[in-house]
């Protein structure tokens, strides 16, 4: 259930105590979120407040709960969404994701992080000078609802196929000594012979399944071998669920990445935190594709914004920063890759022990090349 909710009267994001606080001075009374909130009250939020995430209406208030033995609270006040319910792949519509903050927000309130902290003065700052505004924030993630909902596709990856293929994929490395080498009994009685190279080719030798998907995924723009661990994760967490397949983004995201740079390098206290490494960032990244989505992703006209905020910044209302922002690139080549990676429908019967194969491989070289057996450990 989330934590806030978008009031259209008051085009901002709320949590369940500005709300009660808006609506005492609204309505003149004084009521707090322990007490019984007013029918007239709850009426009001029905039409007034929307899901962050798939913008219904109809928010009924959720009390905290604290439990009853230490008073430590159990749950925080937020809304609930039942009538109508959620739409299809909101992200706060199922069970599993229904107490979770989903990925992709982000808190530029977060002040734990240095990063985050100088985001939010951006932000605030932008707001300010009125380049964007809460409602554009939400405007943002409305536009990326409907993009994901157009986009979507089950997840069947095994999730033990990226980490084992990489792991197939790294012996190529330990192979390259003996790259076009043709292995004799005086070659390998050489002291200086390195058994773990030549069984690495011969592995690699048995397993076609891995030149197939290596000609296909070891090009540059793909990312299969950098990201695999991530995607055995992802495969595992959404394995039989629709999640959002973002390559129809791909031009939003490019330039998004781009101008997160451009904002890196041109803001001091980024500058210093996050030297290049500004695009992995996800708040830098949520900040730069709200000013490419005001400014209908034209670069030109987000990066001036960019550098009017700066100009500026410094001083601006932290209050102004406490929103919810969305980082629409969240995971972006993971999922692109865990697709193709799915797509190319390799499938691999038997996950079988990659390091007993390689002992097994060893003895028969070995006995093969009239070499003395492995030393057992
Ligand atoms: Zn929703």
């Amino acid at each position: 259930m989330p934590l806030t909710a978008y009031s259209i009267s008051a085009q901002k994001e709320e949590d369940v105590e500005q709300v009660l606080k808006r609506l005492s001075t609204l309505f003149g009374e004084d009521v707090s979120a322990s007490e019984g909130v007013p029918e007239t009250w709850r009426a009001f939020m029905r039409q007034d407040l929307q899901c962050p995430c798939c913008f219904i209406t109809g928010a009924e208030l959720v009390k905290a709960a604290h439990s009853k033995a230490s008073k430590t609270p159990v749950r925080q006040a937020c809304f609930r969404f039942i009538n109508p319910k959620h739409r299809d792949h909101c992200d706060f519509g199922s069970a599993e994701t229904a107490n979770t903050v989903p990925e992709n927000l982000v808190a530029f309130s977060d002040s734990n992080s240095a990063i985050t902290k100088a985001v939010r003065e951006l932000v605030g700052t932008g707001i300010e000078l009125g380049l964007f505004s809460q409602k554009s924030i939400r405007d943002m993630r409305e536009w990326f609802f409907n993009k994901k909902i157009q986009s979507m596709f089950v997840v069947t990856l095994d999730p033990r196929f990226p980490k084992w293929m990489n792991s197939l994929h790294r012996e190529k490395f330990y192979a390259k000594p003996v790259e076009g080498v043709e292995l004799t009994p005086e070659i390998v009685a050489n002291p200086k012979f390195k058994w773990r190279a030549a069984v690495a080719r011969e592995q690699l030798l048995k397993h076609p399944e891995y030149w197939a998907f290596s000609d296909a995924f070891h090009k540059k723009p793909n990312p299969f071998f950098h990201e695999y661990n991530r995607m055995g994760t992802l495969a595992r967490r959404s394995q039989g669920r629709s999640v959002f397949d973002p390559s129809p983004l791909e031009d939003e995201y490019g330039k998004t990445c781009q101008l997160a740079v451009f904002i890196a390098k041109n803001y001091k206290p980024l500058k210093s935190t996050t030297s290049n490494k500004g695009i992995t960032v996800s708040s830098v990244l949520a900040l730069a594709a709200l000013l490419m989505y005001v400014r209908d992703w034209n670069q030109d006209l987000a990066s001036a914004d960019l550098l009017k905020i700066v100009d500026a910044a410094g001083s601006s209302n932290q209050d102004l920063g406490n929103v919810m922002g969305l980082n629409p690139f969240h995971d972006f080549r993971t999922w692109q890759a865990l697709k193709a990676a799915q797509e190319f429908g390799i499938h691999v019967t038997k996950y079988v022990d990659l390091k007993a194969e390689r002992v097994a491989i060893e003895q028969e070289l070995r006995a093969k090349l009239g070499a003395p057996p492995m030393a057992v450990e």
